[in-house]
């Protein structure tokens, strides 16, 4: 087993994204004072995702990770544009494209996850792009003017929050979701259907039940529309691919590690091979509250894998965990949900729904298993605690208003 690093150690870390740039940061705040070298293959420094959809045709959507600065004043040698093609385990190195191979003690694998392709007739046409990057929401903008028809294939946060974006800016947005419903992976049945209605009101079309069958090119090549399987057919000029996300652990499976949709980590966010690690997107772990081991999607997950992996490899404690969270913007909803809102049984609402401005609190056996706040982050704070503490809860004094969430437990 690899022992704690010391100030002659290298830590390479595959993939500067968020989860990749926290491990670097979170490297040298706890002390750590040999070399880490970041790899990252997208061009540029490191930046936040969320803008990307929340903010696409906005001035803020492309925002630094971090300043240049931090990358020469921490001492972190941040290479962009480079690409790890292989890993070597036996030799304790990663080939990359063009620059040949970069030793390391320590390796980390942050490599993230890439939008999940959608396998349908003209799915290669210029119009039909995705949105997982920088470059992506470039090429995005570039396609969008006043008077575009876009459509947005899956109604999950990604799509959402894009349709949310464009829709003030006159171009006119049409989600199609295969399920009955919007967010149908990750929210309740009474949060899908608030934001449906609040996409509506703001001339959003949705159509639950609808599946792409084609994407119908014009005679010059462009997009003509979209081709339901039912025989309907949606006019676009532009269609965004927002079907979900799949792990990148192709780096991890053929080095042999384990992988099972996603980079198998134990609690220490350690790969089956003691020198490896692994943070973020890509990996699949057990996380608070949880049934089974799951692959968390967010920047919380990656970066609280980044304190545990990094205290781990300097032997330090493991810092506690959160229960898993996750927001969200659009039009107007700040939406805050923490833990497993499948896991529940039945729903208690605090607040009124009417002016957007209330809690979803799932429970199950008497305990909260989530929470779903809109514009409510008191509640979403509270519920949070409530969530990790497990204490039973009495539904009623939940449920009202006048009553401070911390006076809501059950006293044995
Ligand atoms: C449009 C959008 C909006 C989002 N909004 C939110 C939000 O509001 N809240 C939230 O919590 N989460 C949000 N997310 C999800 C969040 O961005 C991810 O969960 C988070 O970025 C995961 O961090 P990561 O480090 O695992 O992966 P990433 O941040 O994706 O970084 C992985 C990096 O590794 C690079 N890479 C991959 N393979 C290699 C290789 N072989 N060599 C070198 N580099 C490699 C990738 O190109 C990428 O730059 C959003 C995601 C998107 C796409």
């Amino acid at each position: 087993m690899a022992g704690p690093l010391n100030e002659n150690s290298r830590v390479v870390i595959v993939g500067a994204g968020h989860g990749g740039v926290a491990v670097a940061g979170r490297l040298r705040q706890a002390g750590y004072d040999g070399k880490i070298v970041l790899l990252g293959d997208e061009p540029g420094a490191p930046y936040h995702r969320p803008p990307l959809s929340k903010t696409l045709l906005g001035e803020s959507h492309a925002q630094p990770l971090k300043p240049t600065s931090f990358y020469t004043d921490q001492r972190i040698d941040l290479r962009s544009g480079v690409s790890v093609v292989g890993i070597d385990r036996r030799h304790r190195n990663v080939q990359t494209a063009h620059h040949g191979t970069i030793g390391y003690d320590t390796l980390v694998l942050a490599t993230g996850s890439r939008s999940r392709p959608l396998k349908v007739p003209g799915s290669d046409l210029d119009g039909v792009v995705e949105l997982r990057t920088a470059t992506d929401a470039e090429r995005l903008r570039g396609l969008l003017r006043p008077g575009t028809r876009l459509v947005v294939v899956g109604g999950g946060y990604v799509g959402l929050e894009v349709a949310a974006a464009v829709a003030p800016h006159g171009i006119n947005a049409t989600i199609i979701e295969r399920e009955d419903r919007l967010l149908a992976r990750v929210a309740s049945r009474e949060l899908s259907a608030h934001l449906e209605a609040a996409h509506r009101n703001s001339g959003i079309g949705v159509r639950c039940g609808a599946e792409v069958a084609a994407f119908v090119p014009r005679p010059d090549g462009a997009l003509a529309g979209v081709q339901l399987r039912d025989g309907r057919r949606v006019e676009a000029d532009v269609a965004l691919v927002g079907i979900g996300a799949l792990a990148d652990d192709a780096l991890a499976r053929d080095a042999g590690l384990a992988c099972d949709d996603g980079v198998l980590v134990d609690e220490d966010s350690r790969t089956d091979d003691p020198s490896i690690w692994a943070v973020g997107d890509a990996t699949r772990r057990l996380v608070r509250g949880a049934d089974a081991a799951v692959r968390l999607e967010s920047i919380p997950s990656a970066t609280e894998q980044a304190s545990i992996a990094v205290a781990a490899m300097l032997g330090h404690d493991r810092p506690a965990t959160e229960v898993p969270w996750f927001w969200s913007d659009q039009l107007g909803h700040k939406l805050q949900m923490a833990g497993f809102v499948h896991m529940g049984e039945e729903t208690v609402v605090r607040g009124d729904r009417a002016t957007d401005r209330f809690a979803l609190f799932h429970l199950k056996d008497g305990r909260i298993v989530a929470v779903e706040a809109v514009n409510s982050a008191r509640d979403y704070m509270a519920g949070r605690k409530l969530i990790r503490d497990a204490v039973p809860v009495d539904r009623r004094r939940l449920a009202d208003t006048e009553t401070p969430l911390r006076a809501v437990a059950l006293v044995a």
